[in-house]
């Protein structure tokens, strides 16, 4: 009797264990499932990771968080990304991300800037959105509203930074039809708007389509 209790048991274990495999087997390493729908995992830094090779005062660094979000990508599945932001606007940044999500908004991709060696060219040639890099303005000595992680770029190659002609990242363009275009009617714009964040497409001087700002008070 204790003899068939025990293959009894062993054949359930292997049973479950054969089923639990059956689940998790054609799950990808950069793959997780949420509910019935899979996830692509586009970033998993520690925050200490992501903010590696960048020498940033202390003070500045104790005011950084590192804050996990989900998209869907132009490919059409959720993707969950990180950003590193002010722990002032992290909660605005969640709730903006669940509004781009809900509407489907497409973004490529967001992960820190350690993964392009701090560079912002390379990472809008790649298309990511990011917030903190420890950087100036472009040709200038004045910190970017980037380097407080008070910032935040979004779909660079469909909303390029424009100065004088010139588009940046090189080779894109803004077209209102596009899709991850950020429009002045965008639902996004207006999340943002709300927040209390401007918006670079409303600047005169030059547009900043994928940018976002929010200055404290
Ligand atoms: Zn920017």
């Amino acid at each position: 009797m204790k003899f068939f209790l025990i293959i009894i048991l062993s054949s359930l274990a292997s049973l479950i264990l054969a089923q639990q495999n059956s689940q998790i087997g054609y799950i990808p390493a950069n793959e997780q499932s949420v509910g019935s729908e899979l996830i692509i995992i586009d970033s998993d830094y520690t925050l200490e990771e992501a903010l590696q090779g960048i020498t940033i005062p202390p003070s500045v660094k104790k005011e950084l968080e590192i804050v996990s979000v989900s998209y869907y990508g132009f490919d059409g599945l959720l993707h969950k990304g990180q950003i590193i932001v002010n722990k002032k606007v992290s909660a605005d940044i969640i709730e903006i991300f669940n509004v781009i999500r809900e509407t489907k908004f497409p973004v490529e991709k967001v992960v820190p800037m350690v993964e392009y060696n701090w560079s912002d060219d390379k990472s809008m040639q790649d298309n990511n959105t990011s917030s903190f890099n420890y950087r100036f303005l472009s040709g200038s000595k004045v910190l970017s509203m980037h380097a407080s992680g008070l910032a935040i770029d979004i779909n660079p190659k469909q909303n390029p930074y424009v100065k004088n002609g010139s588009n940046s990242p090189a080779g894109s363009l803004y077209e209102l039809d596009e899709n991850g275009t950020i429009c002045p009617d965008s639902e996004i714009v207006k999340a943002f708007k709300e927040r209390g964040w401007s918006w670079g497409g409303d600047w005169k001087s030059l547009k900043d389509y994928q940018h976002f700002q929010k200055t404290l008070e």
